[in-house]
């Protein structure tokens, strides 16, 4: 296969743990056949410092014509001035935009070697491998806000207008039922349909798309707060969730406490599945720029690696490619190489690039 993917490495640690996985995906290409060309493009902080623009129409150019897009991490203190009216997010929201993606994928696997460095006792944790699904383009992020201040300026009122029409809900479940498919064959649907239209909307038409379509996956509904609860308590039930734009974003952070480090977590943004050719996707780490170890060489490469997995199975459709990346770094965790995130008080780290050789040297022929 040939391919263009973009990276834009960002801010922060996002250009340190983006080489880790851009060498991962060369070596792969090149020990499977595959030619991934790679091309770089600013995006966040460092654009806005460099072009005066979050996203710069140079590296709008470049992702319409990528097949996929790996990104770092965007923002840090250097722009964090909430009165700016440019801003790094700015530049991802516009990248979601460009790119079309709805749908956005975090799983979650704990690595039972880091089990202990979650909070949760380890027993909890055995056999958690759970795949969010969330909608990340509706909702309440994306619809219409006042603010109403009083002849002083003080604050009166202000709302927030909470959205989904049929069809937003229809593509994101399918997303999820569609992977299921290849999982355990099992969708659990959040929402608060006790109290909110939105919610009893999202909850008829996930079980009319569940019925209709995907007859042979077992749908489930929870409540929000209920499920945030259980999710604690029994993390190994669950397989597939999908949720709203506002309840994944607080479910998901939550999530990632299980895996015993947020540097070790994927993320992927895909948007519907042409009929010809790749499907769109934006793949990155769930953590930030980390500007409290930035340069130093220490963060942890491992959810940049993994969301270039991610990439390779849901832009390209290499499955085997995919599970080969995934094998490499659960190998190197194995084998004991742990970045400081993820070591116990006092225990020897490796660094960024250690932990990179570590994944290289077990990416096998086939
Ligand atoms: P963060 O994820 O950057 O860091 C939280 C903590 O986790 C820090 O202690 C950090 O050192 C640690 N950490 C994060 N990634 C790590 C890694 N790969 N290896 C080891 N340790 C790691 O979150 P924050 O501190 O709240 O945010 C910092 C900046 O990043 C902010 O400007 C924020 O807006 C931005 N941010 C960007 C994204 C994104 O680009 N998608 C996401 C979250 C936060």
């Amino acid at each position: 296969m040939r391919a263009l993917i973009a990276v834009l490495p960002g801010d922060g640690v996002g250009p340190e743990v983006t080489a880790q996985a851009v060498r991962v995906l060369r070596e792969l290409g090149e020990r499977r056949g595959h030619e991934f060309r790679f091309r770089e493009g600013l995006i966040g902080g460092v654009a806005i410092d460099q072009q005066g623009d979050p996203l710069p129409a140079e590296t709008r150019a470049l992702v319409s014509e990528a097949d996929a897009v790996l990104l770092g991490a965007v923002g840090g203190p250097r722009w964090s001035d909430p009165s700016a009216l440019v801003r790094p997010e700015q530049g991802l929201l516009a990248l979601r935009g460009l790119l079309g993606v709805f749908a956005n994928l975090r799983p979650v696997h704990v690595h039972p070697a880091l089990a202990e460095s979650a909070p949760l006792k380890t027993e909890l944790l055995a056999n958690v491998d759970i795949l969010f699904v969330r909608e990340l383009t509706g909702g309440l992020y994306f619809g219409a806000k006042t603010h109403e201040r009083d002849s002083a300026g003080r604050s009166v009122s202000a709302s927030d207008l909470c959205v989904y029409t049929a069809l937003e809900v229809e593509r994101v479940v399918r997303v999820a039922a569609t992977i299921a498919r290849g999982r355990r064959r099992h969708v659990l649907s959040v929402d608060k349909s006790n109290v909110l239209a939105t919610s009893r909307l999202w909850r008829e038409v996930t079980s009319r798309v569940m019925r209709d379509e995907f007859p042979d996956v077992t749908l489930e509904h929870a409540l929000v707060d209920s499920f945030a609860m259980q999710l604690l308590q029994a993390p190994a039930r669950y397989d597939v969730v999908v949720t709203e734009n506002l309840f994944g974003d607080i479910l998901t952070d939550e999530a990632a406490v299980l895996a015993g480090s947020i540097g070790v977590l994927p993320s992927a943004s895909i948007g519907e599945q042409p009929l010809t050719g790749h499907r769109r996707g934006l793949y990155e780490p769930i953590h930030g720029s980390a500007p409290d170890i930035s340069g130093r060489g220490i963060a942890n490469p491992a959810g940049t690696i993994l969301s270039a997995a991610l990439l390779l199975r849901h832009s390209f459709g290499l499955e085997h490619e995919a599970a080969a990346i995934e094998c490499a770094v659960s190998d190197a965790i194995s084998a004991g190489w742990r970045t400081a995130d993820c070591v116990a008080a006092g225990a020897a780290s490796c660094s960024t690039a250690q932990f990179g050789d570590a994944v290289l040297a077990r990416i096998t022929e086939t």
